[in-house]
């Protein structure tokens, strides 16, 4: 075959193009196989109504677990489970408001009782009543930021322990955010309990590790959910984050599901005590 310098020119021109124009750029291609790699397992997801936990739920779902949702609000839960179903995903849900330790107790206990152990929890639910200068955040902040995205993250993790255990293992995902490597503007409480989960997260890796129960953490960057909608509906905002990434696109809760799943599956066997950033290629660290 001889070289044709002309040839090699239009093709590279042609696969040029394609790049600068393909609107999945990034995407992950979604017509692939599923393995049903969790099934038999059963997995509480927190704040699994809307979002990125409603999308881990579906994630772990669709690779055969039983999961469990929950949020504070029936109507919530009653349309996730429906919505769920309606996938084919074998899925109960109950109220539970991740900071009240009697819902908490509640969420365990329905568990226990109706899909008969735990294997799986995705510690997802975080709020953030504050956004301003950190200098006017108020000791009420601090108290439902850290008791809601931290404290209860650890008196979750603390209660499957045992029936992990029971299990003979077991695995534990933390939701934290790229504002916890570096604390966005206006969010500093939130951003400084989303740093202290990283924290968490390496504390108890070796404890946990005795029980056979691996714990990791995943960092999303900017998803389009309701939670950050301030960030993404405000054009200049959305422009100015869209720089900082590589992946010229805003997340979808998917995109974080998937990675949930991966690291409760036993193809993460040897990952504990790690966060892994998924952000577009947001430079994060810390
Ligand atoms: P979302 O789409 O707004 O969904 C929030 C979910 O949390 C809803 O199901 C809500 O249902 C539930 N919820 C709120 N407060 C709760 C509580 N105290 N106890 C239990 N459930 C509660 O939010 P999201 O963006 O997916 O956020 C989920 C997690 O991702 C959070 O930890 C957040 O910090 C993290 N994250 C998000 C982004 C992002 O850009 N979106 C980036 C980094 C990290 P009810 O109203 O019925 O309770």
């Amino acid at each position: 075959m001889t070289f044709n310098p002309l040839s090699y020119i239009v093709m590279l021109k042609a696969v040029t193009r394609c790049l600068w124009s393909n609107p999945v750029a990034g995407r992950r291609m979604m017509s692939h196989h599923i393995s049903p790699n969790l099934s038999g397992r059963v997995a509480i997801v927190t704040a699994s109504t809307d979002g990125i936990g409603l999308a881990a739920a579906e994630a772990l779902g669709q690779r055969g677990a039983h999961v469990v949702v929950s949020s504070r609000r029936q109507a919530n839960v009653d349309k996730a489970v429906s919505l769920l179903r309606s996938k084919n995903i074998k899925v109960i849900g109950t109220t539970c408001n991740v900071g009240k330790a009697e819902d908490r107790d509640k969420l365990i206990n329905l568990t226990i009782e109706q899909c008969g152990g735990v294997d799986i929890l995705v510690s997802n639910a975080a709020v953030n009543p504050f956004f301003g200068n950190i200098l006017e955040s108020t000791e009420e902040v601090w108290d439902k930021i850290l008791g809601v995205n931290v404290k209860a993250s650890f008196l979750l993790t603390k209660q499957v322990v045992p029936h992990m255990e029971k299990r003979g293992g077991g695995s534990v995902v933390i939701v934290s955010s790229v504002a916890g490597y570096q604390p966005m503007q206006g969010l500093g409480p939130y951003s400084v309990s989303k740093t202290a989960l990283l924290g968490l997260t390496k504390a108890l890796a070796p404890d946990l590790a005795h029980s056979n129960i691996r714990i990791n953490c995943v960092a999303p960057g900017i998803i389009k959910t309701r939670f950050s909608a301030a960030l993404w509906e405000n054009e200049s905002m959305l422009e100015e984050f869209l720089k900082q990434t590589s992946i010229k696109r805003l997340g979808q809760p998917e995109d974080i599901g998937g990675v949930i799943a991966f690291l409760c599956s036993d193809e993460a066997s040897y990952i504990t005590g790690e966060t892994i950033t998924v952000t577009g290629g947001m430079n994060c660290r810390l």
